[in-house]
């Protein structure tokens, strides 16, 4: 059979632990068989990654802004385990978050939705994906404990030497404190990176926060969605894509009648703490697909669960092992569709939409890994364990 040609070439990133192991089986069975495709190979493996000094990483992420897609595999971030049991020189930062800030990219959580398997909360029928800003606010912020009383102010001395100055609070007694900021620019990348996602996926955006309490932070943050929406309006307007705000308390009573189908955006906190909700509220980690949106419109695909350690351990213990690859499946096919769509190679682009009906007619089937068992309507007859899952998808193809 002639293979499908890729015109342009697509970054792989390489990873860890059992999604290591997962990736090389579906590249071999799924992806290397159909397509003849340039693959711009990194290796983000924490190995590789100590042996070159980390510079793996951000190779690959210049080659994401050179091409402009990529797929990417789970990696281990390290801590104080890792360092021993990898011998590390350095505990290398987060190749995520070097990644994402290589990019200046948001990061959009979206659910794969099939037949058998009924979201937690009833209404919800298609899927709610996800957009967290991942800059600044608590995570980048300073907090003081005092076991005294005294005065908690907040100054800002601009470049020019001016001050402005509030007091936070009087304590009469001991008392927490916090400071935290935002820039301009990373809240306008984030509403750019939204409206860029919103008009590829062609559905609504929801921006929530608290601006009624919150009127100057979370003010800022809506105002600055507002302009950049206007700005991009008459796109917007030719692809159907409606623009909602809504304070967070509302959108959360309102994402509980709602059917779904849209690109709801968050602050900081807020996205870390609902997208676990609402992947929770979808089933499984392993049917979680995550992507990487700069504003200038280059795109990284991944799954959002890690490198499921455990499970590694018992493949290295030669143990059975029933991980589910659908996620990781989804990062290469979401990948494969946008090269297909930049490109204008749409047997590409058919290609990853063959795939995706292959997994999702494995699971409507009954065809499924452990994870799924417990929340199926009925359960299946077989678990499939992580081999025969590829395999079973392999025939379907
Ligand atoms: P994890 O890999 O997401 O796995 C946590 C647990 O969730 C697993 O033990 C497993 O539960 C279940 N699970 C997750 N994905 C699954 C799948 N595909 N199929 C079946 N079950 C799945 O998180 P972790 O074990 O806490 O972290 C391991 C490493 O991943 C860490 O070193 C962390 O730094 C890294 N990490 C990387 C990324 C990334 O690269 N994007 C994201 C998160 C974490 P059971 O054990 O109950 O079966
Ligand atoms: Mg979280």
């Amino acid at each position: 059979m002639a293979r499908i040609k890729v015109k342009k070439p697509l970054v792989e990133m390489d990873g860890d632990e059992m999604t290591r192991v997962i990736w090389a089986s579906i590249k071999e069975k799924l992806i290397l068989p159909y397509l003849d495709i340039d693959l711009k190979y990194f290796d983000l493996g924490l190995k590789h990654r100590n042996e070159t000094d980390d510079k793996v990483t951000l190779d690959a992420a210049k080659a994401v802004a050179e091409y402009g897609v990529g797929v990417k595999c789970a990696t281990i971030t390290p801590d104080n385990e890792r360092m021993t049991e990898y011998n590390l020189k350095k505990m290398w930062p987060s190749p995520n978050a070097q990644i994402r800030g290589f990019l200046d990219g948001t990061v959009f959580r979206k659910p794969i939705i099939v037949k058998n398997i009924k979201p937690a909360v009833r209404a919800w029928k298609k899927p709610i994906t996800v957009a967290r800003h991942a800059y600044g606010d608590i995570y980048k912020a300073q907090e003081i404990v005092t076991a005294q009383p005294g005065k908690a102010e907040l100054i800002f001395t601009a470049s020019d030497g001016q001050t402005s100055k509030v007091t936070v609070a009087d304590l009469k007694g001991p008392g927490v404190f916090m400071g935290m900021h935002n820039t301009i620019v990373s809240i306008q990348s984030f509403a750019r990176a939204c409206i860029q996602y919103a008009l590829t996926e062609k559905i609504d955006i929801w921006f929530s926060a608290k601006d009624t309490i919150s009127k100057k932070y979370d003010g800022k943050f809506k105002e600055i969605f507002a302009a950049e929406i206007a700005a991009a309006k008459t796109k917007l307007d030719a692809a159907g894509v409606n623009y909602r705000y809504f304070l967070i308390d509302d959108a959360v009573a309102q994402i509980m009648k709602n059917e779904g189908g849209m690109l709801w955006a968050m602050k900081n906190y807020d996205g870390d703490v609902l997208s676990d909700m609402i992947a929770a509220g979808f089933g499984s980690l392993g049917m979680m697909t995550s992507v990487l949106v700069s504003p200038d419109g280059k795109f990284e695909f991944e799954a959002a669960h890690g490198t499921v350690k455990r499970h590694y351990y018992k493949y290295l213990k030669g143990e059975e092992t029933s991980t589910n690859s659908v996620a990781s499946i989804f990062a290469w096919t979401g990948a494969i569709k946008k090269r297909g769509a930049l490109d204008n190679t749409p047997d590409a682009v058919k290609f990853a939409e063959k795939l995706e009906t292959a997994v999702i007619s494995c699971i409507e089937n009954g065809c499924v890994t452990k994870d799924l068992v417990p929340l199926m309507d009925a359960p299946p007859k077989k678990i499939y364990n992580t081999d025969e899952f590829i395999d079973e998808v392999a025939s379907r193809l």
